[in-house]
C-alpha cells in the first residue's frame, strides 16, 4: 500500500469515528455531522490527489486542492457549531468563492502549482487563524487549558504544513512540479503532518464532545433543577468532605436548617407554579446574602441548608442566619402573575462541638433548633 492510501484509509476511518461519534451523541448531532463531513471530503481529496499519474488534470490537481479546502471549512464551522459561537458563515463564502476562482484562473498546470499552493494555502491559514482566535477562550473556559493548548495545536500543525508547503513551492518550485506530476514523491514528513494534525483533531474533539456530556451529567447529578441550588446528594459529599477537613485542621464549620413558613398556603393561594417561582427567588436571595465559599442546598420541597466553612455557631453562624433571614423577607417576592407573596423563613442553626461523632449529629441539632423556631412562632433564627 502506498503513502497516499495510507492516508486516505486513515481519514476513511476517522469518518467511521465520526459515523459513531453522530449516532451516540444525538445532543451534539449538528457538530458531529460538520466533522463527519470534513473527514469524508478530507479522504476525498486525498483519493483524487492519488490519482495524480502523469500531467494532473483538473479533477486530481485543482478539484483535489479545492476538496481539501472545503474539508477545513468544515472542520472549522464544526468547532463554531460546537462551541455554540456565531458561526462566519459570510467570511467562509467569500474564501470559498476565492478559492474556486483563484483555482480556476490559475489552472492545473505543473508549473502553476507554487501559485495555486501560495492561494489556497493562505486561504487555510487565514481560516485557521480565525477559528483559533475565534475558538480559543471558549474551548479554555469550557474544558480548560489542558483542552485548549492541544485543539490550537493541531490547528497550527495544520497551519505549519500549508507555511511548510509555500516556503519549498517557492524555494524548490521544481520539487512541487514532481509532486504535480506523481504523488508518490509528496514528501513523507508531509503525509505524517497532514495525519497527525487530521487525527490530533479528530480525536481532541470526540474526546471533548464526550466530555461535554459527562460534564452536563455530573452537573445534573448534583444540582437541583428547580433552584440551581446544589442537591441533596452533593451537599451530603461535601459534608463528608467538611468533616473530613474539620478533623485534620480542627476547623469549625456551622450549619444552618431553613424551612420556609406556611408554604402549604403559598401553594394553595397561587398554585405550584407560583409555589415554584417563590422557591426560585427564595434560592437567590439566600445565595446573594451568603458569601461566596458558603455552600446552599435544597434537602428537598421547601427545606434548605446552609453550610458555613470556618464559622462557629455562636459567632458569625448567628449572625449569617439573622442576616438571610432578613434578606429572605425583606420585600415580597412578585409573581409572574402580577400578585406578590410575603415571605418569611425559620432558622435552626447549630457548629460543631467536641464529641460530635460525624456532621450528622451538627444537622440533627440544627434541625431540632429549627423546630423550636416553628414552634416559637417562626419567622426567627434558633441556635442549637
Ligand atoms: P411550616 O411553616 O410548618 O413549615 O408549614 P409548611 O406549610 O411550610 O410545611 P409543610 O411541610 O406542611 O408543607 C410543605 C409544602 O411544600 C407541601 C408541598 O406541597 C410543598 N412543596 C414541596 N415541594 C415543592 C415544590 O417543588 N414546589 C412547590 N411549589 N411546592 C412544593
Ligand atoms: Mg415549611
Ligand atoms: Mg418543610
Amino acid at each position: 500500500m502506498t503513502q497516499v492510501e495510507l492516508v486516505c484509509l486513515q481519514l476513511l476511518l476517522q469518518t467511521l469515528l465520526w459515523v459513531f461519534g453522530a449516532l451516540a451523541f444525538r445532543e451534539e448531532r449538528s457538530a458531529t455531522l460538520h466533522w463527519l463531513a470534513y473527514a469524508a471530503t478530507g479522504a476525498l481529496a486525498t483519493w483524487l490527489m492519488s490519482l495524480r499519474t502523469g500531467q494532473p488534470g483538473w479533477i486530481s490537481g485543482p478539484g483535489a486542492t479545492l476538496a481539501y479546502f472545503v474539508s477545513l471549512l468544515l472542520a472549522c464551522r464544526g468547532v463554531e457549531v460546537f462551541l455554540r459561537l456565531r458561526t462566519v458563515d459570510q467570511a467562509y463564502r467569500v474564501m470559498l468563492v476565492a478559492a474556486v476562482l483563484g483555482l480556476a484562473w490559475i489552472g492545473p498546470a505543473p508549473d502553476a502549482a507554487r501559485y495555486r499552493t501560495a492561494l489556497m494555502s493562505s486561504l487555510s491559514v487565514l481560516l485557521l487563524v480565525l477559528v483559533i482566535r475565534q475558538s480559543w477562550r471558549s474551548i479554555q473556559s469550557e474544558f480548560g487549558l489542558v483542552m485548549a493548548v492541544p485543539a490550537a495545536l493541531s490547528a497550527l500543525t495544520m497551519g505549519a504544513l500549508h507555511v511548510a508547503q509555500v516556503m519549498r513551492s517557492w524555494h524548490h518550485p521544481e520539487a512541487l512540479t514532481a509532486t504535480a506530476v506523481d504523488v508518490t514523491t509528496v514528501p513523507s514528513g508531509t503525509w505524517v503532518l497532514l495525519l497527525v494534525s487530521a487525527a490530533g483533531f479528530n480525536y481532541l474533539f470526540l474526546f471533548l464532545v464526550a466530555l461535554r456530556l459527562v460534564n452536563t451529567l455530573r452537573n445534573q447529578a448534583r444540582i437541583d433543577h428547580l433552584t440551581g441550588l446544589l442537591n441533596r446528594r452533593a451537599m451530603t459529599r461535601i459534608l463528608e468532605a467538611e468533616w473530613v477537613r474539620h478533623q485534620r485542621s480542627g476547623l469549625p464549620f456551622t450549619l444552618i436548617c431553613v424551612d420556609l413558613d406556611f408554604f402549604k398556603r403559598i401553594n394553595d393561594e397561587h398554585g405550584h407554579a407560583g409555589g415554584d417561582e417563590v422557591l426560585r427567588t427564595i434560592a437567590t436571595r439566600l445565595k446573594a446574602a451568603l458569601r461566596s465559599n458558603d455552600r446552599v442546598a435544597r434537602m428537598g420541597g421547601e427545606e434548605l441548608l446552609v453550610l458555613l466553612p470556618g464559622c462557629r455557631a455562636d459567632g458569625h453562624g448567628r449572625e449569617s442566619a439573622d442576616r438571610v433571614r432578613v434578606a429572605l423577607g425583606c420585600e415580597p417576592v412578585l409573581l409572574s402573575s402580577g400578585r406578590s407573596v410575603k415571605v418569611t423563613a425559620s432558622f435552626g442553626v447549630s457548629g460543631v462541638r467536641p464529641g460530635d461523632l460525624n456532621a450528622e449529629q451538627v444537622m440533627a441539632r440544627a434541625d431540632a433548633a429549627l423546630y423550636r423556631a416553628k414552634a416559637a412562632g417562626r419567622d426567627c433564627v434558633v441556635l442549637g
